[in-house]
C-alpha cells in the first residue's frame, strides 16, 4: 500500500522518490539534521517523536529512542515505561487533532520484517472510518491532502500543552 502514498510537498524525500543522503534517517532527526527538520514533533531525554516520512494515514508517527538501537530487546527498563507514556500520550495528542477512530500500533523488526529503517521505532497509525476529508484517491492514488508542515505544527502544539514541555 505504501507504493500508492504520494504527498503533496515541495520536500524533494517527501515525494517518496528520494530518501534523505543520511546514514540513518532517526538519528539525523535526533541531531537535528537540516535533510529532515520538518519530521520531528516532540523530544524527550529517551526519546523522540517524528511524522513518517511516508505516512500511511495522516498523523502515521513514530516514537525511537534518541540512541541508535535495532532490537526491542535492547530497551532499558526505564526506556520501556517511558516509552509507554509516549505512546499514550501520543494516542491523546492524534485524537484531539484528527478525531481517529481506532490505532494500528507496532514494530517492523529485523531484515525480512519490511522493515525499511534498521534503527528501532514504533509506529502509530492512526486509523479513520472512510479516511476521506484527509485523502482522496486521484487516478487511482491516494494522496494525503493535510501539508505535511501544517502536521507538524498542529502536532508540536498539542504535544507541548499535553506535556508542559515548551
Ligand atoms: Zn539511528
Amino acid at each position: 500500500m505504501r507504493e500508492n502514498l504520494f504527498v503533496p510537498n515541495k520536500m524533494p524525500y517527501a515525494k517518496g522518490q528520494n530518501r534523505p543522503d543520511v546514514e540513518c534517517i532517526l538519528c539525523a532527526i535526533v541531531e537535528k539534521d537540516e535533510k529532515v527538520q520538518r519530521l520531528e514533533v516532540h523530544r524527550t531525554e529517551l526519546f523522540t517523536i517524528s511524522l513518517n516520512l511516508y505516512p500511511y494515514s495522516p498523523g502515521h508517527l513514530l516514537i525511537f529512542p534518541n540512541r541508535h538501537i535495532v532490537d526491542k530487546r535492547e530497551l532499558r527498563s526505564d526506556e520501556v515505561l517511558h516509552l509507554h507514556e509516549l505512546e499514550c500520550i501520543s494516542f491523546e495528542v492524534l485524537t484531539r487533532a484528527y478525531q481517529p477512530r481506532g490505532f494500528n500500533v507496532g514494530y517492523n523488526m529485523g531484515e525480512s520484517s519490511g522493515a525499511s529503517i534498521p534503527h528501532l521505532h514504533l509506529h502509530i497509525v492512526p486509523r479513520y472510518p472512510r479516511e476521506l476529508g484527509f485523502m482522496d484517491v486521484i487516478g487511482g492514488a491516494r494522496i494525503i491532502i493535510e501539508d505535511p508542515i501544517v502536521t507538524q505544527e498542529k502536532l508540536v502544539k498539542i504535544f507541548q500543552e499535553l506535556t508542559g514541555n515548551k
